[in-house]
């Protein structure tokens, strides 16, 4: 271990997977070439491409109608990719405004319909859940943001609906148990809980595509990329290789049901510190709390710049909050071990005691 870090994305990855792909990176299982100098459609990669998307699938417990594909452009394409897929431009979309991601995905959607954004926490700098809302009946699908990285809010629960639902799980993919079977389409940036930047995954029901009438680029067409088994063009095969390695990695830890329960330890601590400790406080309404990102503030503003210095002596990086909630943020993924949280909350005893 080399410090705690903290970081939002790109953060923190399993020192086992990061061993295994620096070996990699030299020489991949014995070919005599690295992993960067084998072509894509050679037999090793297809079967790191397979194991990849099969152990999503497995790990998420989703039934046969679901694809799993390793697509590039970030969360961000899927902001867009997801209407032009599934609206027709008269068609309406319901989304949920629960942040910046939130917004973003708004955004983009109303370049392809009409987007009706039918709740909102924007009123109380997105420090909730909004919990009252109505899907209008011609909704073609429900968006929401299931854990919002920069104010560290995470639904609890999925909304029931009869429209698909579909989530951006960009920062708490993979780090609890939950229905996944309810949402119609799932998207995940890797660089937060499964892997390295520069692949997302989706998950995605078969059975909701190929509804609408518009002609979408072939780059762009989810059913293109399942009919070629995500090789659709060269896929970024390093970002799916260490996907590859962390979801092993999960699956040897215990799978989701050992790593909620580990995450839930972390945060409870980490909470608990916050909520006891007179120097700081959290940000954001207790039921609705990130498990993954916890975002705090200092009551003393004036030792806030100390703090972080503090911090960065004790090896804890990553900390700074984000510049649109301010304070600080911890960010508390499935690699990062109890003991960077140990470190971490003893560090904001010291800082206590000492300026008391
Ligand atoms: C980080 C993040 C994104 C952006 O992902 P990119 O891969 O940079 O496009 C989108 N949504 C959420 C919830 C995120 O945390």
């Amino acid at each position: 271990m080399k410090v705690h870090n903290f970081n939002a994305g790109p953060s923190v990855l399993p020192n086992e997977v990061l061993y295994k792909a620096s070996k990699a990176l030299i020489d991949f299982d014995g070919t005599g070439m690295s992993i960067l100098e084998i072509g894509h459609r050679t037999e090793p990669f297809i079967a790191v491409m397979e194991e990849a998307r099969s152990l999503a699938k497995e790990l998420m417990q989703l039934e046969d109608d679901y694809e799993i594909l390793y697509l590039q452009g970030g969360a961000t394409t899927q902001f867009m990719q997801v209407p032009m897929n599934l609206l027709d431009s008269g068609d309406t979309a319901a989304y949920i405004d629960t942040g910046v991601w939130s917004n973003k995905a708004i955004k983009e959607a109303k370049l392809f319909g009409y987007v009706d954004v039918i709740a909102s926490s924007k009123e109380t700098n997105y420090n909730h859940i909004p919990r009252q809302f109505t899907v209008p009946q011609q909704a073609k699908y429900l968006h929401i943001t299931t854990n919002n990285t920069i104010y560290g809010t995470q639904w609890q629960s999925t909304p029931e609906t009869d429209v698909p639902l579909i989530a951006d799980m960009s920062s708490d993919i993979l780090s609890r148990q939950m229905d996944f079977n309810k949402y119609a389409l799932i998207y995940a940036g890797a660089q937060k809980n499964m892997g390295a930047a520069g692949t997302t995954m989706v998950a995605v029901r078969k059975s909701i595509l190929g509804k609408i009438t518009r002609k979408i680029p072939s780059i762009l067409d989810y059913r293109l990329h399942i009919e070629n088994a995500s090789m659709l063009n060269t896929p970024p095969v390093f970002a799916v290789y260490i996907s590859m390695l962390t979801l092993r990695w999960l699956k040897g830890q215990g799978g989701l049901a050992a790593i909620e329960k580990l995450n839930n330890k972390k945060a409870a601590l980490l909470y608990d510190e916050i909520d006891h400790n007179p120097l700081f406080r959290g940000n954001v309404v207790k039921e609705d709390r990130s498990k993954m990102n916890v975002t705090f503030t200092i009551d003393k503003p004036e030792l806030e710049e100390e703090f972080l210095k503090f911090c960065k002596k004790e090896d804890i990086v990553g900390i700074k909050g984000h510049r649109l909630s301010g304070g600080f943020r911890a960010s508390l993924y499935n690699a990062l071990p109890i003991e960077s949280v140990e470190v971490m909350v003893e560090a904001m005893k010291f800082f206590s005691l000492k300026k008391a």
